[in-house]
């Protein structure tokens, strides 16, 4: 049960944090800077029979340059590469045009992945269910998982459920 697992979703969702929680220490620098990614700072989490190396995966929105246009086109195939991903999204924003572009290039690969939906520390549980449906009409998702990064809630679960795919 080992792999590459890449971590994507829109600014602030909660990468780093759940890189952090994961790893149990600060691998993963706390930045919204895509040079983080650029730098190729990876979180490694390891047991007796395993080894999960974690890839926080900014960048992927629509690009405005030349540049951006390269960056977006090396992280869509950082995705078509690793053995699952991990598409974070924050449950108390809600569905946005960052999360349709990447839910758009998800659709390129096929790659294994997970809708993480995170800071449910945030919201009432009733909330959950309209946005699983509203996400699942725009994506086949291969698991939904619920977690809190910050607090730590349901993390065992996500890496359990992630082992079984590697
Ligand atoms: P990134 O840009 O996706 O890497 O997001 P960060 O990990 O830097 O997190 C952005 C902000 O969201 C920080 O202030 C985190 O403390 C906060 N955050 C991350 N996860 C959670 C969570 O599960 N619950 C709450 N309430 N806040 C969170
Ligand atoms: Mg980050």
């Amino acid at each position: 049960h080992s792999g590459f697992v890449a971590i994507v979703g829109r600014p602030n969702v909660g990468k780093s944090t759940l890189i952090n929680e994961v790893i149990g220490q600060k691998i993963a620098i706390m930045s919204d800077k895509p040079q983080t990614t650029r730098n190729k700072i990876h979180g490694v989490y390891s047991t007796d029979n395993s080894q999960i190396v974690f890839l926080d995966t900014p960048g992927i929105h629509k690009p405005t340059s030349k540049l951006g246009d390269f960056m977006v086109k090396s992280a869509v195939n950082t995705l078509g590469e690793v053995d699952a991903a991990l598409f974070l999204i924050d449950v108390s924003e809600g569905l946005g045009g960052g999360d349709r572009f990447i839910i758009e290039a998800l659709k390129k690969v096929n790659t294994p992945v997970f809708l993480i939906m995170n800071k449910i520390d945030k919201i009432e549980p009733e909330a959950l269910l309209p946005l699983i449906v509203q996400y699942k009409n725009l994506y086949d998702f291969a698991e939904i998982i619920p977690i809190s990064a910050l607090k730590g809630n349901n993390i065992d679960t996500l890496l359990k459920v992630l082992s079984s795919y590697l």
